[in-house]
C-alpha cells in the first residue's frame, strides 16, 4: 500500500473463549482501491471484519483508523469515528420499508446528498422505497445494505460477502458497483469468488486459520503459485 492508509491493523489477535481465532493480523487498507480478504471457509474472514468493527475484542495488537486509535473504542463509536459495516447477513430491518430502512442509515448525518448518490448507484431501491425490506430478493437485500451503510458517510466501508445469496443475474452489476465505489473511497471486500475480488479491488490478502498467509497487488496474488492451496476446500 502507497500512500496514506484508511485502516492500520497491527498484529491482532481475538478468541472465540479459549478457542484462538486471528494470530497476529496485520493489514493496510489503501485510502482508494481496495482491500480483497480471500481464503476459505473457517479462515477466519469474518472474525477479522468483527474485530475491526469492535464486535470483537482484540486481545492483542492496535487498529488505527486514519490516524486514530480505535483498538478499544466499542462498535457504535467506531462506526461513528468512520466505519460503514455490512455484515455476512446482510442485516435490513425486515419488517421496515426500504425508505425506513435508509432513514437508519442517514440518522446521524441528515445534511448531505448522500441520498442522491445512493439512488444513483442502486436505481432498483429508488422504485422500491415503499416496499418491505424483507421481501426484496437477495440482491436488492444487498443493495440496501450498501446504501444504508453509504449513507453514514463512512470513511472505510466492510464488506462481508456483498455476493452471498445474490442471484449470478445480478452479481455482475453489483460487483461493478463496488468496483466503481472503491475507486473513491476505502473498502474491504470478503468475497469467495476470486475473479470479482480482484475486479473490486486493487490489494488482496488471503487468510488461512486465521493467518495472513499471503499479501500484495490484487494482480500479483490472483497469479501467486500458492493461492490454489490456500483457496481450495
Ligand atoms: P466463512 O467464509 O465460512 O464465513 P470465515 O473465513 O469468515 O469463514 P470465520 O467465520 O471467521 O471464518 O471463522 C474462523 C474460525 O472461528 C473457524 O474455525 C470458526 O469455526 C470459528 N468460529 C467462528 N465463529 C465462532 C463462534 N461464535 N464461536 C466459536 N468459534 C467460532
Amino acid at each position: 500500500v502507497r500512500g496514506p492508509s484508511a485502516l492500520d491493523v497491527q498484529e491482532v489477535s481475538a478468541f472465540y473463549g479459549t478457542s484462538q481465532a486471528l494470530f497476529d493480523v496485520s493489514l493496510l487498507v489503501p485510502a482508494t482501491g481496495g482491500l480483497a480478504v480471500l481464503g476459505r471457509n473457517g479462515a477466519g474472514k469474518t472474525t477479522l471484519m468483527k474485530t475491526i468493527a469492535g464486535e470483537m475484542k482484540a486481545a492483542t495488537g492496535r487498529m488505527f483508523l486514519g490516524k486514530s486509535e480505535i483498538t478499544a473504542l466499542p462498535t457504535e463509536q467506531r462506526i461513528r469515528s468512520g466505519i460503514g459495516y455490512v455484515p455476512q447477513e446482510g442485516a435490513v430491518f425486515a419488517k421496515l420499508s426500504v425508505r425506513e430502512n435508509l432513514k437508519v442509515g442517514s440518522l446521524m448525518k441528515p445534511k448531505s446528498d448522500a441520498m442522491d448518490r445512493v439512488m444513483a448507484m442502486f436505481p432498483k431501491l429508488g422504485t422500491r422505497l415503499d416496499q418491505q425490506a424483507g421481501t426484496l430478493s437477495g440482491g436488492e437485500r444487498k443493495m440496501l445494505a450498501v446504501g444504508r451503510a453509504l449513507l453514514g458517510e463512512p470513511r472505510l466501508l466492510i464488506l462481508d460477502e456483498p455476493t452471498e445469496g445474490v442471484w449470478i443475474g445480478v452479481i455482475e452489476e453489483l460487483a461493478d458497483r463496488l468496483g466503481e465505489l472503491s475507486k473513491t473511497m476505502a473498502l474491504i471486500i470478503v468475497e469467495q469468488h476470486l475473479d470479482l475480488a480482484l475486479r473490486v479491488a486493487t490489494h488482496a490478502l488471503v487468510m488461512a486459520r486465521g493467518r495472513v498467509v499471503l499479501e500484495g497487488g490484487a494482480g500479483e496474488i490472483g497469479s501467486h503459485p500458492e493461492l490454489l492451496r490456500y483457496l481450495a476446500p
